[in-house]
C-alpha cells in the first residue's frame, strides 16, 4: 500500500491551489448541486465568497436514478464553473462521471470530485493517477472501509498522490434520512491513516435542518472540513433540493465550525 499509516508519518496535505486540506483550518468547500446557468451561479459564488466558503463546487455531470431527471449542463457547465471561479479568485470542484471527460475537463478544473457511485470505477481511477489534480474521492454508497481505501489507492499507485477522502453517507434500513453519515469511518480514517477526509452532511443526510449540526460533528469526528449544498433559493434548486441549504445558514454553520475548528 502506497497510502500510509499513521505509525509512520505526520498527516499528509493537499493543496488545491492554495487552500491546504488536512491542515489546521477547516476547509469549506459549497455550491450547488447542479451548475444550473451562468447567472444563478454568479449569485450564488458572490454570496458564498462573502460567508469565507474556499473552495467552489457545483455539478457539471450528474449521475441522476432516473435518465428523465436533468443530466446537467455538461461541458457548458464545466465552462460556466471555470469563469466564475476565475471571477471570484476560487477554486473549483466537480463530478468528472466518464474517463472519456477528462482530458477535455481536467485543464479547466482545481479538483476532480469522483461520485459515490463512480467509487468503483478502477478504469476512471486508473486514468486519474495520470493527471497532476487533486481529488475528492466520494465513498461508494455500500463501500467498507477497505474497498474505499483501495479505490484511493488505485489513484495513488497510478501516479497521482493527491487524494481527499469524502464520507457522504452510506445505504442503512433507516429511511428518515437519504443516508446514514458514517461518522465512524470520519474517526477511524483520522485515527489509523494520512490521508485528508471531507465530511458531505448534504447527502449524508438528505434534510436541509440537519446539515447545521451534522457539520459540526463531522468536524468532532475528525473531519478536514466539509462539502455542503447551498443555493440562493434552495427550494427551487433544480436537483437535491430538500438538501440544500441557504446561504445566511451557511454562513451560520461556518461561524460555528470556526468556534470549534482548534478544539480538534
Ligand atoms: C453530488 O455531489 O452532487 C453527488 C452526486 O454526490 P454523491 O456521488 O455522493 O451522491
Ligand atoms: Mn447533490
Amino acid at each position: 500500500m502506497l497510502l500510509e499509516d499513521k505509525k509512520s508519518k505526520k498527516q499528509k496535505n493537499v493543496r488545491v491551489r492554495d487552500i491546504v486540506i488536512g491542515g489546521p483550518e477547516k476547509v469549506i468547500i459549497s455550491g450547488p448541486c447542479s451548475v444550473e446557468d451562468y447567472e444563478t451561479m454568479r449569485k450564488i459564488t458572490s454570496g458564498l465568497k462573502k460567508c469565507g466558503v474556499q473552495i467552489l463546487r457545483g455539478g457539471a455531470f450528474k449521475p441522476r436514478t432516473s435518465p428523465y431527471d436533468f443530466q446537467g449542463l455538461k461541458h457548458e457547465g464545466v465552462k460556466i464553473l471555470h469563469e466564475v471561479g476565475k471571477e471570484f479568485d476560487m477554486p473549483i470542484v466537480t463530478e468528472i462521471m466518464d474517463a472519456r471527460d477528462l482530458e477535455s475537463c481536467a485543464e479547466h478544473l482545481d479538483m476532480i470530485q469522483v461520485g459515490s457511485r463512480n467509487m468503483y470505477n478502477y478504469t476512471l481511477l486508473k486514468e486519474l493517477g495520470n493527471y497532476n489534480i487533486p481529488i475528492l474521492l466520494k465513498r461508494g454508497m455500500s463501500a467498507t472501509l477497505t474497498e474505499w481505501l483501495n479505490a484511493a489507492e488505485y489513484i495513488i499507485s497510478s501516479g497521482n498522490p493527491d487524494v481527499v477522502l469524502c464520507e457522504r453517507g452510506i445505504r442503512t434500513f433507516e429511511t428518515y434520512t437519504r443516508n446514514t453519515l458514517d461518522l465512524n469511518l470520519v474517526a477511524a480514517i483520522k485515527e489509523n491513516y494520512n490521508i485528508p477526509i471531507i465530511v458531505d452532511p448534504s447527502h449524508g443526510t438528505g434534510r436541509r435542518e440537519l446539515v447545521g449540526k451534522m457539520s459540526l460533528a463531522g468536524i468532532v469526528a475528525g473531519g478536514d472540513g466539509v462539502i455542503i449544498e447551498s443555493h440562493i433559493n434552495p427550494d427551487k434548486a433544480i436537483s437535491d433540493a430538500k438538501q440544500t441549504i441557504s446561504i445566511e445558514n451557511l454562513s451560520e454553520i461556518i461561524s460555528n465550525i470556526k468556534k470549534i475548528e482548534n478544539l480538534f
